[in-house]
């Protein structure tokens, strides 16, 4: 299947300036030497915990922040770009392809501004389309595609609910039509019941829209819900990637099947691990010699202190990619 990113061993620093020149005495490693591909029309989860550089990663993807090193390749239809390579009249253009929901739909949303104006405002700037009958009709449109009242199209966001707001907050990400959704936790302020239906929601915007997706969440259950494949991340690095339902069933390294046991499940007998996870999270800003997880990993060996281990396919599934030394023998 076609591929529509492609991230190549990226890497964003953060430097950390100090003593009396002020120099840069060391980095924040925030994202340090990621590679995954996201398919075409799928759904990308990447979990982890707070610090472990998921938001600087979609943060960097967007241009956001500064990459240290690496490639960003985006599948246009036509050819692979750069995004890294790209000047800022292109990135404007490419934009319209890439698009992001945030964490909080109260900040994002202008409170001056009405619903319609929320909404339609990238197509004003992006496509430049000026005419007020066909903004409306859009708005409208996309108000329904959100599952709201198109009677709330000259009320502000203070009107609504945050569950409300954020479906404001994806009509006006829809707006463009892009093909690329990039979602920082956004349901993560939002009730239980509030946040399955907004899953349920970007779940079915996905198929219309034909947009493929990466949502990235600390919450298991909302990634094991809404996502086709997911990726785990412990200081900066993708250890595990694969298949959603493969790594819930059979987690194989080690971090991975320590967040997976810290989560109640229904039938506790499908979980063969129960492992605990010890010690503290390492620091970007002091990350351990070789496999960044060794000081809290209980199989590690020598080669773990001293030789750091890529993502690699395992021997028993292809699919899966795994950083570990003993990927294969776990
Ligand atoms: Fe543990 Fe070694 Fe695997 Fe790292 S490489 S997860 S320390 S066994
Ligand atoms: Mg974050």
């Amino acid at each position: 299947k076609e591929n529509i990113l492609e991230v190549k061993n990226l890497k964003t620093y953060f430097p950390i300036r100090g003593g009396i020149f002020n120099r840069v005495i060391n980095h924040v490693k925030a994202v340090n030497g990621v590679n995954f591909e996201l398919l075409k029309n799928e759904t990308l989860g990447i979990v982890g915990e707070s610090g472990c550089g998921k938001s600087t990663l979609i943060k960097t993807i967007m241009r956001g922040v500064h990459a240290s090193e690496g490639k960003i390749l985006f599948n246009n239809g036509n050819n692979k770009i750069d995004i890294l390579e790209l000047n800022k009249k292109e990135l404007k253009s490419i934009r319209k392809n890439i698009q992001m929901i945030f964490q909080d739909p109260f900040s994002s949303l202008s409170p001056r501004m009405t619903v319609r104006n929320i909404i339609v405002e990238p197509l004003k700037i992006n496509k430049n389309i000026k005419d007020n009958k066909k903004l409306d009709e859009i708005a409208i449109n996309l108000l329904k595609d959100v599952g709201l009242n198109p009677k709330y199209l000259q009320r502000y966001p203070h009107a609504f609910s945050g569950g409300q707001r954020q479906r404001i907050g994806v009509a006006r990400a829809l707006s463009l039509k892009p093909k690329l959704l990039l979602a920082d936790e956004p349901t993560s302020a939002l009730d239980v019941s509030v946040q399955s239906q907004l899953l349920n929601l970007l779940t079915k915007l996905k198929e219309k829209y034909e947009l493929s997706m990466i949502f990235i969440s600390h919450d298991l259950s909302v990634v094991e819900h809404i996502s086709d494949r997911m990726a785990v991340m412990y200081v900066g690095n993708i250890v595990e990637i694969g298949d959603v339902k493969e790594i819930f069933n059979k987690p194989t390294h080690p971090y991975t099947r320590a967040l997976l046991s810290a989560v109640p499940i229904a039938n506790p007998h499908k979980r063969n691990h129960k492992e605990l996870l010890e010690g503290e999270v390492a620091d970007p800003a002091n990350l351990p010699s070789g496999c960044p997880f060794h000081p809290r990993c209980k199989y590690k060996k020598d080669i773990c202190i001293h030789q750091k281990p890529d993502l690699k396919p395992l021997k028993s599934n292809e699919n899966k990619k795994v950083a570990c030394h003993f990927a294969n023998e776990l």
